[in-house]
């Protein structure tokens, strides 16, 4: 279909458009299969669900999350039940990962806040450390923080921090829901 073959101004077009075309595409190949979890990042999440400290509530936001079940304004206006996909507070489609830490009001802060806090408390220990962030495979999937561990081994602690990335999700949802 993109086949360019003709001179001037068209030709420059049309390449520009399959160029464009093929980038948009590998994007969003990549942000798709990045947005799955392994096997195993997939058990041991739901390992971790499991865990005897992590509140009902909280386990039940979990595996919806886990489980790609928890209801959005695109899940919404694609079964017919809105009639539009947007986010409440940017107008932008308001899918999973939009609501949990792309949305630059509300989500997107709360994470920042969160790693400059556990930044400070790392740095205090370990003044040499560089700052700790948090990404969509943490938040999603529950995965390690990976530089937190660099500097902090103790295995309760990280846990500890698991517990609070999936606080911090449910506390997400639970205002986007009340805001409604
Ligand atoms: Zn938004």
């Amino acid at each position: 279909m993109c086949d360019p073959t003709r001179h001037g101004k068209k030709k420059r077009f049309l390449s520009s458009l399959c160029k464009n075309f093929f980038s948009i595409s590998i994007i969003k190949l990549q942000l798709k299969n990045r947005a799955q979890p392994s096997k195993e990042e997939f058990n041991t999440a739901f390992l971790m669900i499991k865990h005897k400290y992590l509140p009902l509530k909280t386990k039940d936001n979990s595996l919806q999350t886990l489980n790609r079940t928890i209801w959005t304004n695109n899940k919404a206006f694609k079964s017919g039940q809105r009639e539009d996909d947007q986010c409440r507070f940017c107008g932008e489609t308001e899918t999973m990962e939009h609501m949990y830490y792309l949305c630059q009001h509300y989500s997107n802060l709360q994470w920042e806040l969160f790693a400059s806090a556990v930044s400070v408390v790392v740095k205090k220990v370990n003044p040499g450390a560089s700052n700790i962030y948090i990404t969509f495979r943490n938040i999603i999937f529950n995965t390690p923080i990976k530089n937190l561990y660099h500097y902090v081994k103790d295995k309760e602690i990280n846990i500890m921090m698991a517990m609070l990335v999936h606080e911090i999700r449910r506390k997400i949802h639970a205002f986007r829901t009340s805001s409604e």
